[in-house]
């Protein structure tokens, strides 16, 4: 059986790719940071054989020890300060994490390789969002980068980090594009749990209004379910190599407000959305929609839910979450 070693374990992304590779029979690691991890019960409770390392993407020896520890066949990269908004209030922290981060494994697995003779495959979690201010629409493998935040720009700099060692080692090191998923595990900062958050709760009678930022943006929106295959299908691979995972749909916050709110029968989304300065961000990315062709044509992989079915699986989710919560 192989072993694979995932870092970002507790993250929607680590959930489901942990979920997948149990299935396939892989034993799992998964990289667990900090002192009495609070997630640490969510991961155990979900994916109980997975099997939890003690260690930090900003700590070389940590990841050094948890590659020993599992003796990974595939690596997967999924740890990183993940949302934009914040990435402006803590640059730097970004920057270490999901930017260097990136190059600490990259080393620890170039030791690892010479200490024990084994070369796992590597997966990077790549990121639309660094297209930033798009130079082509849609956007492809080979879209000009033009990252937008802190985290735009740190992603920019793993991605690259990835391409650099695949040429100057030969390792087998892949990059995924992926552009936004989500699913009923999002973090309710994003803007998709947010609104089917909200919606539920406003249809249940327990909050009025939904405070948002921008409206217009557009973004092309996958189930995380769907985007996971993707990144075992890279590996699988005989030549490591780069793919935009995309819909090839995209949709505004408005059109999401819509679908969220028609989901519990509100027609008319107006009234329940107050926009503030404060979910502003200091620099915006304006539109993401991306063309998944080479995975298709390469890969053979192609996404199975579409954007509506994502809302509903969402707006039903927490419709029964709050009600349990709240006993409504
Ligand atoms: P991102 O694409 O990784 O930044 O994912 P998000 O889900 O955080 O944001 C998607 C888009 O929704 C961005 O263009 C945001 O500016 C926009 N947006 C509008 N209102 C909100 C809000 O209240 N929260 C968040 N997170 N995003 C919002």
């Amino acid at each position: 059986m192989p072993n694979a070693l995932i870092t970002g374990i507790t993250g929607q992304d680590g959930l489901y790719l942990a979920e997948l590779l149990v299935g396939k029979g892989y034993n799992v690691f998964g990289l667990i940071r900090g002192q009495n991890n609070p997630k640490t019960e969510l991961v155990e409770a979900l994916v109980p054989e997975v099997r939890l390392v003690a260690g930090d993407l900003s700590d070389i020896p940590s990841l050094l020890r948890a590659l020993e520890a599992s003796e990974a066949d595939e690596v997967y990269n999924l740890g990183a300060i993940s949302y934009v908004a914040y990435s402006w209030d803590q640059a730097l922290l970004t920057n270490e994490v999901t930017g260097r981060g990136v190059l600490n494994i990259l080393e620890a697995l170039r030791l690892y390789e010479q200490i024990h003779r084994r070369s796992p495959r590597f997966y990077q979690a790549s990121s639309s969002e660094m297209f930033g201010k798009v130079h082509q629409v849609p956007q492809t493998e080979e879209t000009l980068l033009w990252p937008r935040s802190p985290y735009g720009v740190s992603k920019v700099f793993g991605h690259y980090t990835t391409i650099n060692y695949r040429e100057s080692y030969g390792m087998h090191a892949s990059s995924g594009i992926l552009f936004n998923h989500e699913s009923p595990r999002r973090g309710p900062e994003f803007v998709t749990r947010k609104v089917s958050r909200a919606v539920a709760r406003i249809k249940l009678g327990l909050q009025d209004e939904i405070v948002m930022g921008n409206l217009d943006a557009k973004r092309d929106w996958g189930f995380a379910g769907d985007y996971v295959e993707a990144m075992w299908m890279m590996l699988q691979q005989d030549e490591a190599d780069d793919y935009v995972i995309a819909t090839g749909e995209t949709h505004s916050i408005k059109e999401l407000l819509e679908t969220a709110f028609a989901v519990v029968g509100l027609d008319d989304w107006t009234p329940y959305v107050r926009q503030d300065a404060r979910f502003m961000r200091p620099a915006e990315v304006d539109l993401l929609i991306g063309d998944p062709k080479k995975a298709r044509e390469k890969l053979g992989w192609k996404p199975r839910v579409a954007f509506p079915q994502l809302v509903e699986m969402m707006v039903e989710n927490d419709l029964n979450e709050q009600k349990k919560l709240h006993g409504v």
